[in-house]
Protein backbone atom coordinates (compact mmCIF):
# COMPACT_ATOMS: atom_id res chain seq x y z
CA UNK A 1 0.00 0.00 0.00
CA UNK A 2 2.90 2.31 1.22
CA UNK A 3 6.16 2.46 -0.80
CA UNK A 4 8.79 4.76 -0.47
CA UNK A 5 11.96 3.70 -2.64
CA UNK A 6 15.38 5.80 -2.09
CA UNK A 7 13.92 9.48 -1.06
CA UNK A 8 15.87 11.85 -0.08
CA UNK A 9 15.32 15.15 0.98
CA UNK A 10 17.61 18.13 1.91
CA UNK A 11 16.70 21.86 3.15
CA UNK A 12 19.06 24.51 3.41
CA UNK A 13 19.35 25.93 6.77
CA UNK A 14 21.42 29.49 5.88
CA UNK A 15 24.49 27.62 3.51
CA UNK A 16 24.20 24.57 5.15
CA UNK A 17 22.13 21.57 3.69
CA UNK A 18 20.47 19.58 6.30
CA UNK A 19 20.02 15.96 5.06
CA UNK A 20 16.31 15.53 6.60
CA UNK A 21 15.88 12.60 4.96
CA UNK A 22 18.61 10.43 3.90
CA UNK A 23 17.97 7.07 1.08
CA UNK A 24 14.90 6.28 3.28
CA UNK A 25 13.45 2.53 1.65
CA UNK A 26 9.96 1.59 3.12
CA UNK A 27 7.54 -0.73 2.62
CA UNK A 28 4.23 -0.57 4.58
CA UNK A 29 1.02 -2.89 3.95
CA UNK A 30 -2.66 -1.72 4.57
CA UNK A 31 -3.45 -2.02 7.77
CA UNK A 32 -0.29 -2.05 9.77
CA UNK A 33 0.98 -0.26 13.25
CA UNK A 34 4.18 1.30 13.04
CA UNK A 35 6.01 3.81 15.95
CA UNK A 36 8.78 6.21 15.09
CA UNK A 37 11.33 7.13 16.97
CA UNK A 38 15.15 9.01 17.16
CA UNK A 39 16.33 11.92 18.48
CA UNK A 40 15.02 15.28 18.25
CA UNK A 41 16.08 16.87 14.46
CA UNK A 42 16.68 12.87 13.30
CA UNK A 43 14.28 13.24 10.50
CA UNK A 44 10.92 11.78 11.73
CA UNK A 45 8.59 15.11 10.89
CA UNK A 46 9.49 15.06 7.78
CA UNK A 47 9.39 11.95 7.24
CA UNK A 48 5.73 12.04 8.39
CA UNK A 49 5.10 15.21 6.20
CA UNK A 50 6.70 13.08 3.25
CA UNK A 51 4.44 10.28 3.89
CA UNK A 52 0.95 12.55 4.76
CA UNK A 53 1.85 14.44 1.06
CA UNK A 54 2.83 17.43 2.81
CA UNK A 55 6.16 17.41 1.84
CA UNK A 56 7.55 16.40 -1.74
CA UNK A 57 10.85 14.37 -2.05
CA UNK A 58 13.68 15.86 -3.68
CA UNK A 59 14.49 12.31 -5.75
CA UNK A 60 12.81 8.93 -5.04
CA UNK A 61 9.91 6.95 -5.74
CA UNK A 62 6.33 7.59 -3.39
CA UNK A 63 3.91 4.61 -3.98
CA UNK A 64 0.90 5.16 -2.67
CA UNK A 65 -2.84 2.74 -3.34
CA UNK A 66 -5.20 4.47 -5.76
CA UNK A 67 -9.11 4.37 -5.14
CA UNK A 68 -8.68 1.96 -8.14
CA UNK A 69 -6.35 -0.14 -5.81
CA UNK A 70 -3.49 0.73 -8.40
CA UNK A 71 -0.49 1.82 -7.25
CA UNK A 72 -0.38 5.70 -7.81
CA UNK A 73 3.47 7.21 -8.37
CA UNK A 74 2.76 10.56 -5.97
CA UNK A 75 6.29 12.44 -6.70
CA UNK A 76 4.43 14.08 -9.82
CA UNK A 77 1.21 14.60 -8.98
CA UNK A 78 0.31 18.38 -9.18
CA UNK A 79 -0.61 19.96 -5.60
CA UNK A 80 -4.30 19.72 -6.36
CA UNK A 81 -4.54 16.13 -6.91
CA UNK A 82 -2.19 15.81 -4.05
CA UNK A 83 -4.55 17.74 -2.26
CA UNK A 84 -7.58 15.95 -3.03
CA UNK A 85 -5.57 12.30 -2.47
CA UNK A 86 -4.99 14.29 0.96
CA UNK A 87 -8.60 15.19 2.16
CA UNK A 88 -9.72 11.68 0.64
CA UNK A 89 -7.53 9.22 2.23
CA UNK A 90 -5.31 10.20 5.03
CA UNK A 91 -5.67 11.50 8.11
CA UNK A 92 -3.26 13.97 10.33
CA UNK A 93 -2.95 14.65 14.02
CA UNK A 94 -0.40 17.07 15.28
CA UNK A 95 1.25 17.50 18.73
CA UNK A 96 -0.45 20.90 19.07
CA UNK A 97 -4.23 19.82 18.04
CA UNK A 98 -4.59 22.66 14.99
CA UNK A 99 -8.26 22.90 16.06
CA UNK A 100 -10.02 26.18 14.42
CA UNK A 101 -10.58 28.24 17.58
CA UNK A 102 -14.04 30.27 16.71
CA UNK A 103 -15.30 26.49 15.38
CA UNK A 104 -16.66 23.80 18.33
CA UNK A 105 -15.72 20.61 19.04
CA UNK A 106 -18.28 19.12 16.54
CA UNK A 107 -17.96 22.05 13.68
CA UNK A 108 -14.18 21.07 13.61
CA UNK A 109 -14.97 17.51 13.13
CA UNK A 110 -17.47 18.34 10.33
CA UNK A 111 -15.38 20.94 9.06
CA UNK A 112 -13.69 18.16 6.51
CA UNK A 113 -17.00 16.71 5.29
CA UNK A 114 -18.04 20.38 4.88
CA UNK A 115 -15.13 21.23 2.57
CA UNK A 116 -15.82 17.90 0.53
CA UNK A 117 -19.17 19.35 -0.48
CA UNK A 118 -21.17 16.59 1.55
CA UNK A 119 -24.73 17.67 1.91
CA UNK A 120 -25.66 18.75 5.56
CA UNK A 121 -28.18 15.69 6.09
CA UNK A 122 -25.40 13.32 5.59
CA UNK A 123 -23.13 15.02 7.73
CA UNK A 124 -25.42 15.45 10.56
CA UNK A 125 -25.41 11.37 10.21
CA UNK A 126 -21.67 10.96 9.64
CA UNK A 127 -20.83 12.96 12.57
CA UNK A 128 -23.44 11.60 15.51
CA UNK A 129 -21.31 8.30 15.84
CA UNK A 130 -17.90 10.00 15.91
CA UNK A 131 -18.88 12.26 18.57
CA UNK A 132 -20.24 9.37 20.55
CA UNK A 133 -17.45 7.18 19.91
CA UNK A 134 -15.13 9.89 21.18
CA UNK A 135 -17.18 10.54 24.30
CA UNK A 136 -17.58 13.69 23.00
CA UNK A 137 -21.39 14.08 23.57
CA UNK A 138 -20.91 16.58 26.13
CA UNK A 139 -18.70 18.43 24.51
CA UNK A 140 -19.74 19.09 21.39
CA UNK A 141 -20.77 22.69 21.59
CA UNK A 142 -17.35 23.87 23.20
CA UNK A 143 -15.24 25.98 21.61
CA UNK A 144 -11.41 24.45 21.83
CA UNK A 145 -10.29 26.62 24.76
CA UNK A 146 -13.28 25.11 26.57
CA UNK A 147 -11.71 21.54 26.19
CA UNK A 148 -8.83 19.68 28.07
CA UNK A 149 -5.72 19.19 26.07
CA UNK A 150 -7.17 15.10 25.94
CA UNK A 151 -10.26 16.40 24.11
CA UNK A 152 -8.76 18.81 21.83
CA UNK A 153 -6.81 15.76 20.34
CA UNK A 154 -10.01 13.57 20.40
CA UNK A 155 -11.62 16.48 18.69
CA UNK A 156 -8.23 16.26 16.51
CA UNK A 157 -8.85 13.02 16.03
CA UNK A 158 -12.21 12.74 14.94
CA UNK A 159 -11.31 15.48 12.27
CA UNK A 160 -8.63 13.32 11.08
CA UNK A 161 -11.24 10.28 9.93
CA UNK A 162 -14.68 11.38 9.39
CA UNK A 163 -13.47 11.00 5.97
CA UNK A 164 -12.11 7.35 6.44
CA UNK A 165 -9.11 7.59 5.15
CA UNK A 166 -6.81 4.56 5.26
CA UNK A 167 -4.51 5.94 6.42
CA UNK A 168 -3.70 8.17 9.88
CA UNK A 169 -0.38 9.82 10.57
CA UNK A 170 0.18 11.66 14.31
CA UNK A 171 3.31 13.38 14.95
CA UNK A 172 3.56 13.17 18.68
CA UNK A 173 -0.13 13.03 19.57
CA UNK A 174 0.96 12.63 23.29
CA UNK A 175 3.53 15.11 23.55
CA UNK A 176 1.20 18.16 25.21
CA UNK A 177 -0.77 15.73 27.40
CA UNK A 178 -0.67 14.62 30.82
CA UNK A 179 0.33 10.50 30.78
CA UNK A 180 -3.83 9.52 31.35
CA UNK A 181 -4.85 11.79 29.29
CA UNK A 182 -2.20 10.55 26.66
CA UNK A 183 -3.04 6.64 26.99
CA UNK A 184 -6.29 7.71 26.32
CA UNK A 185 -5.90 9.07 23.03
CA UNK A 186 -3.25 6.39 22.32
CA UNK A 187 -6.08 4.02 23.04
CA UNK A 188 -8.43 5.47 20.53
CA UNK A 189 -6.10 5.75 18.05
CA UNK A 190 -5.31 2.41 18.49
CA UNK A 191 -9.20 1.39 18.34
CA UNK A 192 -9.40 2.94 14.92
CA UNK A 193 -6.11 0.73 13.76
CA UNK A 194 -8.08 -2.40 14.79
CA UNK A 195 -11.08 -1.40 12.79
CA UNK A 196 -8.38 -1.33 9.62
CA UNK A 197 -7.07 2.21 9.57
CA UNK A 198 -3.19 2.13 9.07
CA UNK A 199 -1.36 3.94 11.94
CA UNK A 200 1.76 5.69 12.24
CA UNK A 201 2.44 7.00 15.05
CA UNK A 202 5.57 9.43 15.46
CA UNK A 203 6.79 9.39 19.28
CA UNK A 204 9.21 11.00 22.16
CA UNK A 205 7.99 8.02 24.63
CA UNK A 206 9.37 4.63 24.58
CA UNK A 207 6.49 3.01 26.15
CA UNK A 208 3.89 4.17 23.47
CA UNK A 209 6.47 3.66 20.58
CA UNK A 210 7.20 0.24 22.15
CA UNK A 211 3.14 -0.87 21.80
CA UNK A 212 3.40 -0.64 18.25
CA UNK A 213 3.68 -3.77 15.95
CA UNK A 214 6.40 -2.32 14.48
CA UNK A 215 9.04 -0.06 15.27
CA UNK A 216 11.35 2.40 13.19
CA UNK A 217 14.27 4.55 14.62
CA UNK A 218 15.49 7.48 12.98
CA UNK A 219 18.97 8.64 13.29
CA UNK A 220 20.48 11.75 11.48
CA UNK A 221 17.85 11.27 8.57
CA UNK A 222 18.38 7.34 8.46
CA UNK A 223 16.37 4.48 9.35
CA UNK A 224 18.64 2.49 11.54
CA UNK A 225 16.32 0.14 13.13
CA UNK A 226 12.76 -2.00 11.11
CA UNK A 227 11.51 -4.23 13.73
CA UNK A 228 8.12 -6.18 13.99
CA UNK A 229 7.55 -7.79 17.08
CA UNK A 230 7.27 -11.19 15.13
CA UNK A 231 11.11 -11.02 15.41
CA UNK A 232 11.64 -10.21 18.58
CA UNK A 233 12.17 -13.27 21.32
CA UNK A 234 9.54 -13.82 23.54
P1 LIG B 1 12.29 15.42 14.07
O1 LIG B 1 10.82 15.45 13.77
O2 LIG B 1 12.86 14.05 14.12
O3 LIG B 1 12.63 16.21 15.29
P2 LIG B 1 12.52 16.99 11.64
O4 LIG B 1 12.02 16.09 10.57
O5 LIG B 1 11.58 18.05 12.10
O6 LIG B 1 13.06 16.13 12.87
O7 LIG B 1 13.83 17.72 11.13
C1 LIG B 1 14.94 17.02 10.57
C2 LIG B 1 16.04 18.01 10.22
O8 LIG B 1 15.60 18.83 9.14
C3 LIG B 1 16.39 18.95 11.35
O9 LIG B 1 17.77 19.19 11.30
C4 LIG B 1 15.60 20.20 11.04
O10 LIG B 1 16.24 21.34 11.56
C5 LIG B 1 15.61 20.19 9.52
N1 LIG B 1 14.39 20.81 8.95
C6 LIG B 1 13.13 20.33 9.02
N2 LIG B 1 12.26 21.12 8.37
C7 LIG B 1 12.98 22.14 7.88
C8 LIG B 1 12.68 23.30 7.08
N3 LIG B 1 11.44 23.56 6.69
N4 LIG B 1 13.70 24.14 6.76
C9 LIG B 1 14.97 23.87 7.17
N5 LIG B 1 15.33 22.81 7.89
C10 LIG B 1 14.36 21.95 8.25
MG1 LIG C 1 9.24 16.30 14.82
Amino acid sequence: MIQVNQVNKTFQLGDQPVHALNNIQLKISPGEYLSIMGPSGSGKSTLLNMLGLLDIPDDGEYWLQGSDGLALDTVPMDEEVRARYRRDHIGFVFQSYHLIPRLTAAENIELPLVLAGIPPDERKERLQPIIQRLGLEQRAGHLPNQLSGGQRQRVAIGRATIMRPKLLLADEPTGNLDSHSGAEVIELLEELNNDGITLIIVTHDMDLGDRAKRKIRMVDGEIVLDKSREQEPS
